[in-house]
């Protein structure tokens, strides 16, 4: 081979490789959605964004050619094969602030963005509060409004009273998409945990009143084969610089299957938790970092290559309350760091909100 050859070879290998690893980096197909609360020109609070940092986010957004999806965007990928488009966002607000319609809508909207809103009724109307014509003209510029309970309980809260539980699922899930849908005309198809908090017959309860889906605020981005009641969500916190909120939205999915507890369960007490990483046939630790937590604390656990499960110990006995579960990995060579979280509750009195 001439050296001339050999050199042209190697300059297309090298664009190539070089065009391939630029594609890792951004090329995305998973579904990375954001939760916001309020957005105001003066913020404060854990959950209110000033509008400036805001615009900033989604200025990031625009320039990466980020496509907001809204519910029916999500119905149609869930539910009728649509294939996730690469770089699609699903950009939510809870609670349902008046400042989200008089400073983060305006915004949105100059950068041809859409929301989805997720209510609770008890608030709607109130000082604070969007009103429901608000959200009507939120629905007819392109935006969804989804429930968000009926009152914003925690609803593991009841776990502990079987006799109780039912009436008060009932109510928060069945009713308050029964009055939302009354009040707009929309199909209300998403159900929005309250402090992200689930449990088995929550779920239960949403999938029968007819919602296609659930939004929590577990870790990482959702993916195609995700089931649709246990959607991702990042919260973006008031306190977030541009590196922290672009750490959260970098957060690719994570493949994996037979969670123990499963997503939502109540158990009385836990020694162990484990999961299977469905797609990692090639782990090393020279290849990979992998990490897992309890609501944000390291713990041990182990890693079965041959049959890819991961194993952790709780070495401290829980209280009752809401944990979360997050399994991260991070390819050393590319520096992209997938994550899957998921919900548990340990049954008993005085259950605390996570946030
Ligand atoms: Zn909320």
């Amino acid at each position: 081979m001439k050296f001339k050859t050999q050199i042209s070879l190697i300059c297309i290998f090298l664009l190539i490789s070089l065009s391939y690893a630029s594609k890792c980096q951004a090329a995305r197909n998973d579904i990375p959605s954001l939760c916001y609360h309020q957005v105001e020109p003066k913020a404060g609070g854990k959950f209110s964004l000033s509008t400036e940092k805001f615009r900033a986010q989604l200025e990031y957004l625009k320039s990466r050619n980020f496509v907001t999806l809204n519910s029916d965007d999500l119905e149609k990928i869930f539910y009728h094969g649509e294939k996730v488009k690469e770089n699609s966002i699903v950009i939510t607000f809870d609670d349902g602030f008046k400042t989200v319609y008089d400073y983060a809508f305006p915004i949105m909207k100059e950068f041809g963005f859409k929301g989805i809103v997720c209510v609770y009724p008890r608030f709607i109307g109130s000082r604070n509060a969007m009103s429901w014509q608000q959200l009507a003209h939120l629905i007819s510029e392109g935006w969804s409004v989804e429930s968000h309970s009926m009152t914003h309980s925690n609803l593991a809260s009841k776990c502990d009273k079987p006799d109780q539980e039912k009436a008060f699922l009932d109510y928060e899930i069945v009713e308050s998409k029964k009055l939302i849908e009354n009040k707009l005309g929309n199909k209300v198809r998403f159900m929005v945990w309250p402090y992200g908090c689930y449990t088995e017959s929550a779920l239960e309860i949403a999938e029968k009143a007819g919602y296609i889906g659930a939004m929590t605020v577990d870790g990482g981005a959702s993916y195609e084969e995700l089931s649709p009641y246990l959607l991702k969500r990042q919260v973006v916190y008031a306190t977030d610089n541009l590196n922290k909120f672009l750490i959260r939205l970098g957060m690719r999915a994570l493949k994996i299957s037979r969670q123990f507890p499963a997503p939502g369960q109540v158990v009385d007490e836990l020694a162990t938790f484990s999961c299977r990483l469905d797609e990692l046939s090639d782990y090393s630790s020279e290849k990979y970092v992998l990490n897992a937590k309890l609501t944000g604390k390291k713990v041990n656990f182990a890693f079965d290559t041959e049959g890819r499960m991961l194993k952790a110990d709780i070495s401290s006995k829980l209280k009752p309350g809401n944990y979360f579960i997050d399994v991260y990995l991070r390819d050393r060579k590319t520096g992209i760091t997938c994550q899957n979280g998921w919900l548990f509750t340990v049954r008993g009195g005085g259950i605390k909100n996570n946030y």
